[in-house]
Protein backbone atom coordinates (compact mmCIF):
# COMPACT_ATOMS: atom_id res chain seq x y z
CA UNK A 1 0.00 0.00 0.00
CA UNK A 2 1.72 3.16 -0.80
CA UNK A 3 -0.84 5.38 0.76
CA UNK A 4 1.96 8.55 0.74
CA UNK A 5 1.87 8.50 -2.99
CA UNK A 6 0.35 12.14 -4.03
CA UNK A 7 -2.32 11.04 -5.63
CA UNK A 8 -1.81 12.35 -9.85
CA UNK A 9 -5.05 14.53 -10.70
CA UNK A 10 -6.16 13.50 -14.51
CA UNK A 11 -5.51 15.88 -16.99
CA UNK A 12 -8.50 18.29 -17.53
CA UNK A 13 -10.26 18.39 -20.75
CA UNK A 14 -11.27 21.16 -21.89
CA UNK A 15 -15.37 21.29 -22.95
CA UNK A 16 -16.85 23.53 -25.12
CA UNK A 17 -20.12 25.25 -23.96
CA UNK A 18 -22.33 27.02 -26.42
CA UNK A 19 -25.55 29.51 -25.88
CA UNK A 20 -27.91 29.94 -28.40
CA UNK A 21 -29.15 33.31 -27.75
CA UNK A 22 -26.47 35.41 -27.48
CA UNK A 23 -24.32 33.59 -30.13
CA UNK A 24 -20.74 33.03 -27.72
CA UNK A 25 -19.01 29.47 -27.12
CA UNK A 26 -16.44 28.87 -24.65
CA UNK A 27 -13.92 26.66 -23.41
CA UNK A 28 -14.72 24.94 -19.67
CA UNK A 29 -13.32 22.66 -18.03
CA UNK A 30 -13.73 19.19 -16.67
CA UNK A 31 -11.50 19.95 -13.53
CA UNK A 32 -14.48 22.11 -11.95
CA UNK A 33 -16.50 19.65 -9.86
CA UNK A 34 -19.49 20.65 -8.01
CA UNK A 35 -17.98 22.17 -4.44
CA UNK A 36 -16.32 24.76 -6.88
CA UNK A 37 -19.31 25.81 -8.89
CA UNK A 38 -21.32 25.76 -5.59
CA UNK A 39 -18.06 28.23 -4.41
CA UNK A 40 -17.89 30.75 -7.39
CA UNK A 41 -21.80 31.13 -7.69
CA UNK A 42 -21.51 32.25 -4.34
CA UNK A 43 -19.07 35.02 -5.23
CA UNK A 44 -20.83 35.87 -7.98
CA UNK A 45 -24.33 36.07 -5.54
CA UNK A 46 -22.69 38.20 -2.89
CA UNK A 47 -21.58 40.72 -5.83
CA UNK A 48 -17.92 39.79 -5.96
CA UNK A 49 -17.62 38.43 -9.57
CA UNK A 50 -14.07 39.50 -9.86
CA UNK A 51 -13.16 37.01 -7.10
CA UNK A 52 -15.18 34.76 -8.51
CA UNK A 53 -13.31 34.59 -11.91
CA UNK A 54 -10.06 35.06 -10.23
CA UNK A 55 -11.20 31.39 -8.22
CA UNK A 56 -12.49 29.86 -11.50
CA UNK A 57 -8.96 30.68 -13.09
CA UNK A 58 -6.38 29.69 -9.74
CA UNK A 59 -8.52 25.99 -10.24
CA UNK A 60 -8.59 25.44 -14.13
CA UNK A 61 -6.82 26.65 -16.94
CA UNK A 62 -9.65 28.76 -18.25
CA UNK A 63 -8.67 31.88 -19.96
CA UNK A 64 -10.17 34.96 -18.94
CA UNK A 65 -12.41 35.81 -21.49
CA UNK A 66 -13.54 32.26 -21.11
CA UNK A 67 -14.16 32.77 -17.24
CA UNK A 68 -15.93 35.75 -17.85
CA UNK A 69 -18.32 34.21 -20.48
CA UNK A 70 -18.69 31.35 -17.58
CA UNK A 71 -19.74 33.78 -15.13
CA UNK A 72 -22.05 35.67 -16.99
CA UNK A 73 -24.04 32.41 -17.40
CA UNK A 74 -24.11 31.71 -13.80
CA UNK A 75 -27.99 32.23 -12.43
CA UNK A 76 -28.48 35.04 -9.74
CA UNK A 77 -30.69 33.11 -8.08
CA UNK A 78 -31.06 29.77 -8.01
CA UNK A 79 -33.86 28.10 -10.58
CA UNK A 80 -34.65 31.35 -12.41
CA UNK A 81 -32.88 32.40 -15.70
CA UNK A 82 -29.88 34.94 -15.45
CA UNK A 83 -31.49 36.48 -18.64
CA UNK A 84 -35.28 36.52 -18.52
CA UNK A 85 -35.93 35.33 -14.97
CA UNK A 86 -38.00 32.21 -16.18
CA UNK A 87 -38.02 29.18 -14.60
CA UNK A 88 -35.94 26.79 -14.76
CA UNK A 89 -35.82 22.89 -14.66
CA UNK A 90 -33.29 22.04 -11.88
CA UNK A 91 -30.56 20.59 -14.00
CA UNK A 92 -27.16 22.19 -13.12
CA UNK A 93 -26.64 23.11 -16.61
CA UNK A 94 -29.71 23.98 -18.76
CA UNK A 95 -31.18 26.24 -20.99
CA UNK A 96 -34.14 27.96 -20.40
CA UNK A 97 -37.30 27.00 -21.97
CA UNK A 98 -38.17 31.11 -22.52
CA UNK A 99 -34.90 33.01 -23.97
CA UNK A 100 -32.98 29.71 -25.19
CA UNK A 101 -30.19 31.18 -22.90
CA UNK A 102 -27.51 28.75 -21.35
CA UNK A 103 -27.62 28.80 -17.54
CA UNK A 104 -25.35 27.60 -14.91
CA UNK A 105 -27.87 27.15 -12.28
CA UNK A 106 -24.78 26.37 -9.61
ZN1 LIG B 1 -25.83 33.68 -23.47
ZN1 LIG C 1 -34.41 32.93 -20.10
Amino acid sequence: MDDLTPRKRPSPLPVTARCERCGESWTTSSELDAHMETEIAELLRLGNPIAGIRNLQAITDISLKDAKSIYYHVTQENGRCHHCSARLDGKRVTLCESCSCLNYDW
